[in-house]
């Protein structure tokens, strides 16, 4: 009989750490998730007429991890539509990498670039210069507004390129942001090469993209995937964890709590040994995420499928229809905390539509806005945070989600290296 693992929560992670299992053919995976479809905070939310995202995602070439986790279950890269790292806004401001082999990528992507000044360019490249020197490292970690004063950052560059990839990347402002994990980011994707830096816009809904073709692939290998099934307490008792899921109580070798940190706690504080993991995880702090999906009558005139905004509430528009989507859907994203969060969504949607006005002229007349709100999208990935390990302080008993340590922000692929490493722990206590 092989080892039974369960793993709680079907989220990136989740899904990560099943596949991981399930290839290693050592172990049978049963995964429970207690909404009615996988994908937790990466899921689509049903409209009738055009599935939309609980919000809109977007994913680069580094998350190496991710990519191979989609091809090795059958998914095709024409899932994402895929351009070179472009910061585009609708007055003209444009910087595109070039399609060449690092660093002459970004290099003559920043001495091609619109709207930036000879200053500005230069400070680009002190700050890369700045980061390389410390090899990538910052001690003390600081908030990522005082890594932008110490590498002399010009107002151009901060407010066009280095504050809107913060918020984006950390779903953090950048005065409250880890300049360490910021420098992870740029590290791994502008500096390391043409395809680390490419933007990969899904063309599915986000549980098109992984979740159903991983649930799939894994019950085409006779393991379980149990939806609607949340998973109310665990029970540690003659060498085997017991799970209060569905009907019955059932017994496992070893779980993978693979829940959001929020919802980790309930299933963790039973166990008087994960004290201070569960202390820990309460005093995590959370960071909003809005999209304001707007459908116009017609497709408004956007060059690149995503854009930069100034002036807020929303700091990035995504074109659905060069992505897939019907024409005319936009996604406006207004990521991190700050004054709109005081907003009703009738307000929001009101200033996002005068912001895209503002923008691009006159827009078509609007047939529906729909406004998806996450209050705890991410951890505030603030500086020194300190993350848990994979590995709890109960034998057996494991974590894997977007918050546990690792270098990258609360992400799909932290999420999804998170799981695999779970599931690397696993398999190494099972020899
Ligand atoms: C609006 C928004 C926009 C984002 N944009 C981006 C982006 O552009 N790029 C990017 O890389 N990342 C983005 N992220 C972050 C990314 O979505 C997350 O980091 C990632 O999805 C987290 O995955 P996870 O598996 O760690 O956790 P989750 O997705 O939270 O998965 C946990 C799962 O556990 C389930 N669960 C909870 N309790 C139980 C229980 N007791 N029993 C059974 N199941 C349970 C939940 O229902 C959920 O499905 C965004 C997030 C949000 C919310």
């Amino acid at each position: 009989m092989k080892p039974e693992i369960a793993v709680i929560g079907g989220g990136y992670a989740g899904i990560a750490c099943a596949v991981a299992l399930a290839r290693s053919e050592k172990v049978r995976v049963t995964v429970f998730e207690s909404g009615r479809v996988l994908g937790g905070r990466a899921r689509v939310v049903a409209r009738p007429d055009t599935p939309l995202d609980n919000g809109q995602h977007l994913l680069i070439g580094a998350y190496t991890h991710t990519l191979g986790l989609l091809r090795s279950v059958g998914v095709s890269p024409g899932v994402f539509e895929s351009l070179p790292m472009t910061l585009a806004y609708p007055d003209g401001f444009c910087l595109r990498a070039a399609r060449l082999p690092a660093p002459l990528h970004l290099a003559i992507g920043i001495l091609r670039a619109r709207g930036m000044s000879w200053a500005d360019r230069r400070a680009a490249a002190r700050l890369i210069r700045y980061l390389k020197q410390r090899n990538w490292t910052l001690t003390p970690d600081r908030p990522v507004a005082n890594l932008l004063l110490d590498a002399g950052q010009t107002p151009t560059m901060r407010s066009r390129i280095w504050e809107p990839l913060c918020v984006a990347a950390l779903n953090t402002p950048v005065r409250e942001a880890s300049a360490q994990v910021f420098a992870n980011v740029l590290r791994d994707s502008l500096a390391a090469g043409a395809s680390a830096s490419e933007l990969l816009i899904p063309r599915v809904d986000l549980s098109e993209l992984l979740p159903v073709p991983a649930t799939r692939w894994l019950g085409r290998r006779g393991h379980t995937i149990r939806t609607s099934d949340p998973i109310k307490g665990i029970r540690h008792e003659d060498g085997a964890f017991w799970l209060d899921g569905g009907p019955t109580w059932a017994g496992y070798n070893q779980v993978v709590v693979a829940t959001a940190p929020y919802h980790a706690n309930a299933l963790l504080e039973g166990f008087a040994p994960l004290a201070p993991l569960v202390r820990q995880l309460a005093s995590l702090a959370y960071q909003p995420t809005i999209t304001v999906y707007l459908k116009y009558e017609q497709a408004p005139p956007m060059p690149y499928p995503m854009m930069g905004l100034v002036g807020g509430p929303a700091q990035w528009l995504f074109d659905r229809h060069q992505a897939g989507g019907p024409p005319g859907l936009v996604a406006a994203v207004i990521s991190g905390g700050g004054e709109h969060e005081a907003l009703s969504h009738a307000e929001l949607e009101l200033a996002v539509q005068r912001q895209l006005e503002g923008a691009f002229g006159k827009m078509p007349p609007v047939e529906w806005i729909q406004t998806i709100a996450e209050k705890r999208a991410t951890f505030a990935c603030t500086p020194g945070l300190a993350r848990p390990d994979n590995r709890s302080a109960v034998e057996g008993l494991w974590l894997a989600g977007d918050y546990t340590r690792g270098p990258y922000p609360a992400t799909i692929e932290g999420a999804v290296r998170s799981g695999q490493a779970a599931a690397r722990g696993v398999l190494e206590t099972l020899g």
